[in-house]
């Protein structure tokens, strides 16, 4: 089995900035990687982890260059700052009078689907939305 964890690399003065590199301090050219920190900062979660955020020793995410992803972080390394393995696919979609087809309207993702609900509430309060998750489940009662 893969580490669950490996240490993390600090750089001698990190600032806390998105613009440098955790590990090594330089400014970040291009897209950085994220590693998400735990164990007050001595850790680095694997991605599938999913640790607790609410642990009193979670760090959360930061950014390092592609050179330091390759020297310390190898596979344990997010290309977006967010849990992509536990984020969902949703669809919001309308119900055509007409014909009775569903016609999508926005695809989005969030982390489960009372999330994905509370957010077709606000972008689409008062209107007759329907929400279906990856596997074409209506998740808000009606039946597709
Ligand atoms: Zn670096």
């Amino acid at each position: 089995m893969a580490a669950a964890t490996i240490p993390m690399v600090w750089a001698d003065k990190h600032q806390g900035s998105t613009e440098h590199c955790a590990a090594c301090g330089r400014k970040l050219h291009g897209k950085p990687r994220w590693v998400e920190v735990i164990d007050g900062g001595s850790s680095v979660a694997a991605p599938g982890l999913n640790p607790d955020t609410a642990d009193s020793g979670y760090m959360g995410w930061f950014a390092v260059g592609t050179e330091c992803a390759r020297r310390h972080f190898k596979g344990f390394t997010h290309i977006w700052r967010c849990r992509m393995s536990v984020l969902k696919r949703y669809q919001v979609a309308f119900c055509r009078e007409e014909d009775g087809e569903f016609d999508v309207v926005e695809e989005f993702h969030e982390h489960d689907d009372h999330a994905a609900i509370r957010y077709c509430e606000q972008e689409y309060s008062g209107e007759a939305w329907y929400l279906f998750d990856s596997e074409g489940r209506n998740v808000n009662g009606g039946v597709r």
